[in-house]
């Protein structure tokens, strides 16, 4: 049994059953036997490996990718990179290498990281030293323009589940039976269809439809681009439009695992919902993609930089192209796995988005 698993089971004995969001909170950020507060999840000793692990270039072409739009836009000085849910901290230190000889770019940057793991502050510590860590976006003091990046940070962002029912959509909980957790619907749960897209409210008894975390994240991140100016890049996989589907996976030493099992010992994600995203980034940003992540590296110059670090390092030259096919190729990551643009409509638009 998972250490947290008493302390849930307890919980819903003594209030109900939980809402799966909660039930994703606690799994992965209780603070002491939360998934992500007490390990380094990441790698091929753990449970997933995520694109930064895959290949340097993934890290340096979004550094220059962000160079870029912030050299187009006048080179504000001071600018602020924030990164959301760092992991180790490989893409920001990919980021920085990559972005050394931009004139001036280091100069004006300040670089702070939101991440909740005081286990992974210490890995973000150890590659990039003289970055500052923040609990949430809300807590970055405004005032400068932004420029921002989260790769695989949504997905793990606690998710509301919607079940359509005999009485109409209501909320999926977790429930105790025989010390056993279960999702169910309880009856008397609200009805909740206005959470609903209009198209989708008809679905047949038995559909799913998810509602993505980080409603304060995306409020915060959209009167800042308006109100700062800046640039934010936001990757991760799953649908660009609205779907139905239960899409709560739970991932343990590289495989698919019950998500009711064992709470805290495996990831616990979701599939992103892109127009979700952008639907609450309002009218008031320039809106680019989502595009599939195959086709943005490649855009700005997956293949190039890979010859050219190959042509550098011929013992590595096939894991380099391996990697980045991994990345890129539509049967891998590089379809399913999307990037969105999200900016100031007073800045120039980023590269790498055209449709
Ligand atoms: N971006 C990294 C790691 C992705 S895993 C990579 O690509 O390798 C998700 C990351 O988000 C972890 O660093 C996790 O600790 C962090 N995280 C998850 N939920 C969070 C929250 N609510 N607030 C801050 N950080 C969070």
């Amino acid at each position: 049994m998972s250490a947290l698993a008493p302390l849930i089971a307890e919980r819903i004995r003594e209030r109900g059953p939980i809402t799966i969001a909660e039930y994703m909170a606690i799994c992965l950020g209780h603070a002491t036997h939360g998934y992500y507060m007490k390990q380094v999840p990441f790698g091929r000793e753990g449970d997933f490996t995520t694109a930064p692990e895959i290949s340097q270039v993934f890290g340096e072409l979004i550094g220059l990718h962000l160079a870029d739009v912030w050299l187009r836009a006048g080179a504000p000085n001071p600018v602020q990179l924030v990164e959301l849910g760092p992991g180790r901290g490989t893409l920001m230190a990919d980021i920085l290498r990559a972005t050394k000889g931009v004139p001036g770019f280091h100069a004006a940057l300040s670089v702070t990281f939101v991440e909740m793991s005081p286990v992974l502050r210490a890995e973000q510590k150890a590659r990039v030293p003289h970055a500052r860590w923040a609990d949430r976006l809300a807590d970055i003091p405004s005032g400068q323009p932004l420029l921002l990046v989260a790769n695989e940070f949504f997905d793990a962002l606690p998710a509301r589940q919607l079940i359509k029912t005999a009485r109409g959509w209501q909320e999926r909980h977790v429930a105790l039976e025989d010390e056993r957790f279960i999702p169910v619907v309880p009856e008397d749960a609200p009805l909740l269809d206005a959470l609903v897209p209009a198209a989708l409210q008809g679905a047949p008894e038995g559909s799913f439809y998810e509602l993505l975390g980080g409603e304060e994240d995306a409020a915060v991140l959209n009167q800042r681009l308006s109100q700062d100016g800046g640039a934010a890049l936001i990757i991760d996989y799953g649908h660009a439009k609205h779907s139905l589907g239960d899409t709560l996976q739970a991932m343990r030493q590289h495989a698919y695992a019950d998500p009711f099992t064992a709470p805290g010992d495996a990831d616990l994600t979701v599939h992103v919902d892109f127009e979700q995203i952008i639907e609450r980034a309002g009218k008031a940003l320039r809106v680019l993609g989502p595009v599939g992540q195959g086709r943005f590296l490649r855009a700005l110059g997956l293949d190039i930089r890979t010859a050219v670090l190959a042509k550098a390092n011929p013992p590595k030259a096939e894991a380099l192209v391996v990697a980045s096919r991994r990345l890129a190729d539509s049967e891998q990551m590089g379809a399913l796995f999307k990037v969105l643009s999200l900016s100031s409509p007073a800045w120039p638009a980023p590269a790498g988005l055209d449709s």
